[in-house]
């Protein structure tokens, strides 16, 4: 892969420029024309001397995806599939609101944890992607989205909320996801409080988040109350039991004062009965959350199903009875491949 601009930060632009001899603003330019003015090439950045373009051109590239399919919701939801430079193909969606414009961003090319529900895990593992392969998938659903006709009062001009929910577990990915993070902040301007970062359950990388006392929100995939019947959902990867999870999720609350979702995916017959209703509103006990219920997306091959509406209501009335705040994830992207890995598993 020859080097890309994008993922690199204003400091680091102008850092660059002035190793090619250039004065340092040049970069504040050159972040300009990335970040906001969504640049595809060198030859369009015409406030910077032509010798610097030319120079750039022939050192680096900018970093931009290929779309290779978009499909439209029947809501407002697009989902794209992307080509990086190497052709590793990631899934990536954005999600316009009446009140504001978010977008689901893969961390990973495909996922070593292989959740057995999921159809990113069931495609296996090629690699990391990098800071700049994070940050770019804002600028191309933004584009794309912007370009869509939709009902009026939809908000499509800029991306104000990220979540790092597509393919991949960016906890294995950390230190590349730490930097988009920080783009996103500085370079686009998104507020830490707008992304959210969800894990199946990475200690180590909950930990340092805390640490860092970064002001993002954690979401953590637990999907079931005990080991037992996690390690069946979970069979890879990820060896830290219910318990160290929920202790760093504590940590988590105590260093940044922020609450954290538990997300909890539904599957009929396995994870949805009352016992592990119970179950899971004593571990959590004490614990500043809200769990967030996701009832099963049908992956096809899968032969899972979502809960019958009166198992997730009886399921949800345990909690909400013990004390504990539930919401309910809206099935967004009806009538396209909504749940992560779908639509590439789909065009492979
Ligand atoms: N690897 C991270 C983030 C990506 S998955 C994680 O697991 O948290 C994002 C969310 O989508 C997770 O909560 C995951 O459990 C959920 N998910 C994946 N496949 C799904 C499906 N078929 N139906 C419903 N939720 C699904
Ligand atoms: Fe990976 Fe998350 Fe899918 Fe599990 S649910 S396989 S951790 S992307």
């Amino acid at each position: 892969m020859s080097k890309t601009i994008i993922g690199l930060s204003t400091d680091e632009l102008r850092a660059l420029v002035e190793q090619a001899g250039e004065p340092a603003y040049r970069g504040n330019q050159l972040a300009e024309w990335i970040y906001r003015r969504e640049a595809h090439t060198f030859e369009e950045m015409t406030n910077l001397p032509l010798g610097l373009r030319s120079q750039l051109a022939r050192e680096y590239e900018i970093g931009r995806s290929r779309i290779l399919s978009v499909q439209h919701g029947r809501d407002t939801t697009t989902k794209l599939l992307l080509a990086m430079s190497d052709g590793a193909r990631v899934e990536t969606v954005g999600l316009p609101y009446a009140g504001h414009f978010s977008c689901c961003v893969s961390t990973q090319v495909g996922c070593p944890v292989g959740c057995i529900f999921c159809a990113t895990g069931m495609s296996g593992y090629t690699r990391n992607l990098t800071a700049g392969e994070i940050v770019e998938q804002v600028l191309t659903v933004q584009e794309t989205v912007r370009s869509r006709q939709l009902p009026a009062g939809s908000h499509t001009d800029r991306i104000d909320h990220v979540t790092f929910m597509g393919m991949g577990e960016p906890l294995l990915n950390q230190a590349a996801t730490m930097k988009a993070i920080q783009l996103l902040k500085n370079e686009l301007g998104i507020a830490m409080r707008h992304l959210t970062l969800s894990t199946v359950g990475f200690v180590p990388g909950i930990l340092k988040l805390a640490g860092e006392k970064t002001q993002i929100t954690l979401a953590i995939s637990l999907h079931a109350p005990n080991d037992r019947l996690r390690r069946k959902l979970i069979p890879r990867a990820i060896k830290f039991s219910v318990t160290e999870i929920l202790d760093a999720c504590r940590e988590f609350v105590r260093q940044t004062g922020r609450r954290v979702t538990l997300e909890y995916c539904l599957l009929n017959g396995i994870n949805d009965g009352s016992r592990e209703a119970h179950e899971l509103a004593g571990v959590v006990d004490g614990l500043n959350c809200h769990v967030n219920l996701i009832p099963y997306n049908a992956a096809s091959g899968l032969t899972l199903h979502s809960p019958p509406r009166e198992q997730i209501r009886t399921f949800r009335s345990i909690l909400e009875s013990a004390g504990i705040p539930v919401t309910q994830r809206l099935q967004r992207g009806a009538g396209i491949d909504a749940a992560c890995g779908q639509l590439r598993n789909r065009t492979i």
